[in-house]
């Protein structure tokens, strides 16, 4: 069943299975050990039992759906990166409007080259302990602790994704300067824009929306992108 390699252990919980053996076959080839479970609740169990170093989580599942399966990981405090399969655009509202914590995700049908990119592109970013040298930045009520990965407003601790604190990190480290959406998915995401740049504007929304009242902290540059700015 699970085998563990070198590049560690990816879970993908999917009950079409001739995409469930094409996600197997080129995560594997790729060096990963890869366990498949066919539906939510096995899915939920194998996340706990075999600690993967990313999930892959279809929507659509009988039982417990995907979105669900990420929200009890998330409540039960586990951030481990996931990335969503979405079969249509009001799934992806959904991933988006619920603010699941998910990293990212493609929209079926996808290339399964562009999903295992974009799985070792968030294992990239979330890679290797984090540096305790590194000093808090402070932007306006939000302060930012890189080396305890976390966030907090105005002292209280704001729960974001591996993905939303990387957004945030990159924006607060250089205050006032604006990226554009590509620039974002470059250096945020690790791979270039394939005409993609609306999980961008996604997880923005999710920064804001968790960062409440502090929200004004991410400025929209109409036409142009993002700065994180102090007022
Ligand atoms: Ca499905």
């Amino acid at each position: 069943m699970a085998e563990h390699t070198g590049k560690g252990l990816v879970l993908v919980v999917e009950d079409e299975r001739p995409i469930a053996d094409l996600l197997r076959l080129y995560l594997s080839r790729d060096g990963f050990g890869v366990h498949v479970e066919y539906d939510g609740a096995a899915g939920l169990a194998a996340a706990r039992r075999l600690k993967p170093v990313a999930c892959v989580l279809d929507i659509a599942l009988p039982g417990v759906d995907g979105t669900e399966v990420c929200r009890r990981l998330r409540e039960a405090g586990d951030w481990t990166p996931v990335l969503f399969l979405t079969a249509r655009d009001d799934e992806v509202d959904r991933v988006v409007g619920l603010e699941l914590g998910a990293d990212d995700y493609v929209t079926k049908p996808f290339s399964p080259r562009e999903l295992v990119a974009r799985v070792k592109a968030v294992l990239r970013r979330t890679a290797g302990p984090p540096d305790p040298s590194e000093a808090p930045v402070r932007l306006g009520p939000v302060t930012l602790h890189p080396a305890r990965r976390t966030v907090t407003v105005a002292g209280a601790p704001v729960a974001l994704t591996q993905t939303e604190f990387d957004l945030l990190a990159h924006l607060m480290r250089r205050p006032g300067r604006v990226f554009t959406r590509e620039e974002l998915l470059a250096s945020v995401w690790g791979y270039a824009a394939h005409g993609g740049t609306r999980t961008v504007d996604v997880h923005v929304a999710q920064v804001r929306a968790k960062l409440g009242d502090a929200a004004g902290l991410l400025r929209t540059v109409r036409g142009v992108g993002y700065a994180a700015t102090d007022g």
